[in-house]
C-alpha cells in the first residue's frame, strides 16, 4: 500500500500552496466585490494562472486542457481552500470548469455548448432545486413535455447559481414524474434567452452567493437538446456530482489546514491569565482532535479521489467525505473563531469567512441527513 502522493501531484501542490502563500492570502480581504472578484483582480490572477500553466485544469485533452486526475485535482483544491480570496462556488481562477453535464453532451452538442463554454464565450449554470423540491430531485414539479420535435417545459426552479450573464441552463425536468427520479428526469440545454424563461428574483446569502428564481412558461426546447437518453437525467448526472461532493470535501480540509495554522501560532502567542492559550487542555485537545480528524479526512478524500479516477468510486465513498470534511472544516473554522476571541469575529480576520462559507456546505451539495440516510440504507445491506 502506497501512502505517498506520486511526484507530479506533489509538486503541484508545493507550486499552488506557494501561489496561494504569496498571491491570494495577502489580498484576501479585499479581492471580491460582492458575490465575485474584483474584475482587475480576477484578470491579473487568472494572467498568472495561465503563466504558471495551471489553466483548464479538468478538461480532457482532447480540447486543450491538463486532464488531471481528480486525484491531483482534490490536492489542488485543498490548498486553495486554505484561502478565502477566490468566491466558494466559482468561477474560479483556472479557466472555465467543465466538471458537468458538458461533458456527457453528443458531438454537435459539443460544439454548440461546450466549446464555447470552454473558449470563454458562453456560461452555463445548473438549475435542479426547486421550491418543493431541493434535497428530493424526485419530487420536482417541472414538466418537460415533448410535442414533435420539441419539449414543452413549464416549472419553477431557485436558488439556481451563476445566472447573471449566463448562457444557458443544464436543466433538470421531469419527463416522467410517476418514475421520479428512477428514470423520470431528464436534463436539457436552454438558452437562456428563450422566450418563456425568465429570472424572477434574487436571494442573498450569508457567505455572499446570490441565486436566482427563474420561472418557465411554455419553455419551447428543440429535441436535439435534451442530454443524453430520456429518463437518464439522474444517471447522467450522477458522476460528476460525486465529483463535485470530492470538491466540496477538499473545502473542509483547506480550511481545517489554515484553522491549524491559525490556531497554532495564536494559541503560543496570546497569553490570558499568565500562561498562553497553547497551555491550556481545552485548547490543546481540541488542537489534538482537529489535527487526527484532519489527517483521517485527508485519507479518505484522497481515497475516494483515487476510486474515482479508477473507476471503481460509489457515490456513497463521495457522501463520506463529504459528511466528513465538510462537518470537519466547519469545526475548525468554529474552534479557530473560539479561540481567537472577539478577533476571530471581525472582518479583519478571514476567519468569519471561513465560518459563513464551511456552514453552507453543510446545506448545499446535499444535506449530511439526507446522504447519512442513504449512506445507512447502504450499510445496513452489509450487515443483514
Ligand atoms: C448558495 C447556494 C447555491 C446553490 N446553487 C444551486 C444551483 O446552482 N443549482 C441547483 O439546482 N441548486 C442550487 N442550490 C440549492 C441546493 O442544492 C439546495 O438548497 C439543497 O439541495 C437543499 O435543498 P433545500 O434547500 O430545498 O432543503 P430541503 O430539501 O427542504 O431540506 C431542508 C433540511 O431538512 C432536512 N432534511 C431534508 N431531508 C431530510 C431527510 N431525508 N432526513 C433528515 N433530514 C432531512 C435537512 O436538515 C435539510 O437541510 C444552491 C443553494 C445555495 C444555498
Amino acid at each position: 500500500m502506497e501512502f505517498e502522493l506520486p511526484e507530479e501531484i506533489r509538486l503541484l501542490k508545493e507550486t499552488v500552496r506557494r501561489f496561494v502563500d504569496r498571491e491570494l492570502i495577502p489580498i484576501e480581504l479585499k479581492a471580491m466585490d460582492g458575490p465575485d472578484l474584483r474584475p482587475e483582480v480576477r484578470s491579473a490572477l487568472e494572467a498568472k494562472t495561465r503563466e504558471m500553466g495551471l489553466w483548464l485544469l479538468d478538461t480532457p485533452k482532447e480540447y486543450g486542457g491538463q486532464e488531471l486526475s481528480l486525484l491531483a485535482l482534490a490536492v489542488i483544491w485543498e490548498e486553495m481552500a486554505r484561502t478565502v480570496a477566490i468566491p466558494p462556488r466559482g468561477p474560479g481562477i483556472f479557466g472555465p470548469s467543465v466538471m458537468s453535464i458538458l461533458l456527457n453532451l453528443r458531438p454537435e452538442q459539443k460544439e454548440k455548448y461546450l466549446l464555447p463554454v470552454l473558449r470563454g464565450e458562453k456560461t452555463a449554470a445548473f438549475a435542479q432545486t426547486e421550491p418543493d423540491a431541493g434535497s428530493d430531485p424526485a419530487h420536482m414539479r417541472t414538466r418537460a413535455v415533448r410535442q414533435g420535435e420539441h419539449y414543452v417545459i413549464n416549472g419553477y426552479k431557485r436558488f439556481i447559481s451563476h445566472v447573471k450573464g449566463a448562457d444557458f441552463l443544464q436543466l433538470v425536468a421531469a419527463t416522467d414524474p410517476e418514475k421520479g427520479s428512477r428514470g423520470g428526469l431528464s436534463v436539457f440545454l436552454v438558452d437562456l434567452d428563450s422566450p418563456g424563461l425568465s429570472v424572477v428574483r434574487e436571494n442573498h446569502h450569508m457567505m455572499g452567493d446570490v441565486t436566482y428564481e427563474l420561472a418557465l412558461d411554455n419553455v419551447k426546447v428543440p429535441v436535439e437538446n435534451l442530454v443524453g437518453e430520456e429518463g437518464q437525467g439522474m444517471r447522467e448526472a450522477q458522476s460528476w456530482i460525486s465529483r463535485n461532493r470530492v470538491h466540496q470535501a477538499t473545502h473542509g480540509l483547506g480550511v481545517t489546514q489554515r484553522c491549524l495554522e491559525m490556531i497554532g501560532k495564536y494559541a503560543q502567542q496570546r497569553v490570558t491569565f499568565g500562561e498562553p492559550l497553547a497551555k491550556r487542555q481545552a485548547v490543546q485537545f481540541a488542537v489534538a482532535d482537529l489535527y487526527t480528524k484532519y489527517q483521517t479526512g485527508q485519507l479518505l478524500t484522497h481515497r475516494t479521489a483515487w476510486k474515482v479516477d479508477k473507476g471503481i468510486a460509489s457515490r456513497h465513498d463521495a457522501y463520506m467525505c463529504k459528511i466528513y470534511c465538510t462537518e470537519l472544516g466547519f469545526e475548525a473554522a468554529d474552534r479557530c473563531m473560539q479561540f481567537h476571541g472577539a478577533m476571530g469575529l471581525t472582518t479583519e480576520m478571514p476567519i468569519e469567512a471561513m465560518w459563513r462559507r464551511s456552514r453552507s456546505y453543510l446545506i448545499t451539495g446535499g444535506p449530511a441527513e439526507v446522504m447519512r440516510a442513504t449512506l445507512a440504507r447502504e450499510v445496513f445491506k452489509l450487515y443483514q
